[in-house]
């Protein structure tokens, strides 16, 4: 946004962008988690009432749902995103931007020079909660989850916040999520993780085919 006001108040502007145009929202968190809760949600809304509910006689069809999701986020292509920035005048520099100096940025061996100001706007990535095991476990982040290319048979949710509505979309795709306390250790056990209960009980949830994980943010277990 910051970039697009810039450019259309007549500054030249660059972007240096090390993934996609477009970054987490639109591909691993709003668009793709509301392309697959926005199915659930309204399917539920039509049970609501009655008159419309006995026209609904299935269940969600998931392979559709996530079709329609990948549709959205452009198969993972930014293709889609770029023309913004063209059709605003805005210089794409794709590559790892390091700060040189008060206003230069390098992007590999070259150094951009700006006239006015370096905005950061990095952005930030999942934080794992220090839970032992838990990162050699390679537990799912928004990334993962907003990726799957189908639904896991079963799944241990950590956390709450925005990731809920992750759970509310999978547990309408079908997902046994079970409901627990905190977890206090995290452990792969063949294709199963299996997830430690502050009361000791466990729960087990599938690892999934490589190289997919187990979606485990931080916070307790719902
Ligand atoms: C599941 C989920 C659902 C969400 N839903 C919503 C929603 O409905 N509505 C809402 O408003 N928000 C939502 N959010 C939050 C939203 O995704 C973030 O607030 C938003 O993505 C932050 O944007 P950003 O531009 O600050 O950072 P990012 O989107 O993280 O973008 C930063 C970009 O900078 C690039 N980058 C970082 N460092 C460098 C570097 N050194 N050199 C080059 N490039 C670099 C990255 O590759 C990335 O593309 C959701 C988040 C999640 C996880």
């Amino acid at each position: 946004m910051a970039a697009g006001r810039l450019a259309q108040a007549g500054l030249d502007v660059a972007i240096v962008e090390a993934e996609k145009v477009g970054g987490e929202c639109s591909f691993y968190a709003c668009i793709p988690a509301m392309a697959m809760l926005r199915p659930g949600s309204l399917l539920a809304e039509v049970r609501r009432v009655p008159g419309a509910a006995e026209a609904v006689t299935g269940p969600l069809d998931v392979p559709t749902v996530l079709a329609r999701r990948d549709e959205l986020t452009g198969h993972q292509e930014d293709a889609g995103q770029v023309p913004w920035l063209t059709e605003r005048g805005i210089t794409l520099v794709r590559g790892w931007g390091r700060l040189a100096g008060e206003k230069g940025v390098a992007v590999g061996d070259a150094i951009l020079e700006a006239r006015q100001a370096v905005i950061l706007a990095g952005g930030t990535r999942a934080a794992l909660p220090d839970i032992d095991g838990l990162a050699d476990a390679r537990p799912w982040t928004n990334r993962e989850a907003t990726t799957a290319p189908a639904a896991p048979k079963s799944l241990v949710v950590i956390g709450g916040g925005v990731r809920e509505q992750l759970r509310a979309s999978l547990a309408e795709q079908g997902v046994d999520i079970r409901k627990g306390q905190s977890a206090t250790a995290v452990r792969r056990q063949g294709d199963s993780v299996i997830v430690t209960l502050s009361d000791r009980s466990t729960q087990s949830c599938d690892s999934w085919a490589k190289p997919h994980r187990f979606f485990c943010p931080r916070g307790p277990v719902l």
